[in-house]
């Protein structure tokens, strides 16, 4: 199939249509094992842990939106992280970002500890500081950009190189992104996650991960990790992602056009103290962004001036819901201290900036005046009298 576009490879991408029926969707493949015709004699597929051909072809789909040689689907993005770091070695180190998700940083800090493998935080938004904390040990490093909760961004171009010269592999996470607004290979990433449960799925209706490897080499180690620690995504949630997928494109441009509305409107209020989005021109990572990715994406984080109750503030919005997660079509909001970074020491979330006072916004694609509104009127309501 020819065309140039993502907002078609989209919908087109991948395996598209089923070959044996021409249905325009790819069934569901609700199996667990496939008929062999004699024996070593497989049409295939053996064993859905090892292939199925639903999510083979969620597989084959974002393998070619982030431009890789090969894709992979697993249980959650923590699936999809734990296989990937699982590329690493006893004695092996990975630099992460100085504020990535919070489930990631517990990976790393409670349960690859157990098997020797150990991580250090590193200022990746500068590429100079982010070099020298490359020790011996140092075998790869993992990005987020923008980097969760503060929004940082990472020049990706520039930590690769430098990585690359010391011969680390470079892992992105492309949760807040998706290939639509930054491909995360083409600034020389080896391998790009996905928790997929946010923008990719985009419906909080499904808990899912991915990954999309450079190299054929990356591809047959990791396909092995996949089969050999078995955190598979269903058949029926790979339906769920590829379908999800389709509309990535119109969904995202309404998120992007809301998230603005709502960054230049808390950025005017005077009850605002700070607000991080990488997509207005005074925030600190505005260029860099610019430069990789198509505009500043969705995710928002913002503090209140003293003299407002943060608790009255979250019970106070109706539309915008308190939850965990983000990327849905509905508007969420969260407060990571307590919620997707409370894994996270305080001392390290005091030192990284993560304070009781930030408050996350996923903006949706309600209509941008509703979601004003419900901000306005908690912000309102919020006033320590
Ligand atoms: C949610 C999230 C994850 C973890 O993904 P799950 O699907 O919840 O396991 C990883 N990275 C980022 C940036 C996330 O937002």
């Amino acid at each position: 199939m020819s065309y140039n576009n993502i907002e078609t490879a989209l919908i087109h991408g991948g395996i598209s249509i089923d070959e044996r029926t021409g249905a325009v969707n790819v069934p569901i493949y609700q199996t667990s094992t496939f008929k062999q015709d004699g024996l070593g004699k497989m049409r295939g597929y053996e064993y859905s842990r090892t292939g199925n051909p639903t999510r083979e072809a969620l597989e084959a789909l974002i393998a070619e939106l982030e431009g890789g040689y090969a894709g992979f689907a697993f249980a959650s993005g923590l699936a999809a992280e734990t296989a990937v770091l699982s590329l690493l070695h006893t004695g092996d180190r990975v630099l992460i970002s100085s504020n990535v998700y919070g489930g990631t940083f517990r990976l790393l800090n409670q349960v690859f500890d157990h098997f020797g493998i150990n991580y250090t935080i590193s200022d990746t938004e500068d590429p100079a500081a982010f070099e020298k904390d490359i020790t011996d040990d140092v075998k790869a490093v993992l990005i987020e950009s923008p980097a969760n909760p503060l929004m940082t961004i990472t020049d990706i171009r520039a930590v690769a190189d430098i990585a690359h010269r010391h011969g680390l592999l470079v892992i992105v996470d492309n949760t807040f992104m998706t290939p639509y607004l930054q491909r995360p290979i083409e600034l020389g990433a080896d391998i790009v996650v996905h928790s997929a449960t946010k923008y990719l799925g985009g419906h909080s209706d499904v808990v899912a991960g991915l990954a999309v490897v450079k190299t054929k080499e990356l591809a047959e180690k990791l396909a092995f990790i996949q089969n050999s620690t078995g955190g598979v995504l269903p058949p029926f949630d790979s339906f769920l992602l590829i379908r999800g997928i389709k509309t990535l494109g119109v969904r995202l441009d309404r998120h992007v056009e809301n998230a603005v509305a709502a960054a230049e409107y808390l950025s005017a209020n005077e009850a605002v103290k700070s607000v991080h989005y990488p997509g207005l021109p005074t925030d600190k990572g505005y260029e860099v962004n610019k430069r990789q990715a198509k505009n500043g994406g969705v995710m928002i984080s913002f503090e209140l001036t003293e003299g407002h109750d943060i608790e009255k503030f979250f019970e106070s919005l109706e539309l915008i819901t308190l939850a965990e997660s983000l990327g849905g079509v509905e508007s969420l909001v969260c407060h990571p201290s307590t919620m997707t970074h409370a894994s996270i020491p305080e001392e390290i979330r005091k030192k990284v900036g993560i304070t009781d006072g930030l408050i996350r916004l996923s903006i949706g694609i309600e209509n941008i005046s509703d979601i004003l509104a419900d901000l306005e009127k908690a912000i309102k309501a919020s006033e320590v009298k």
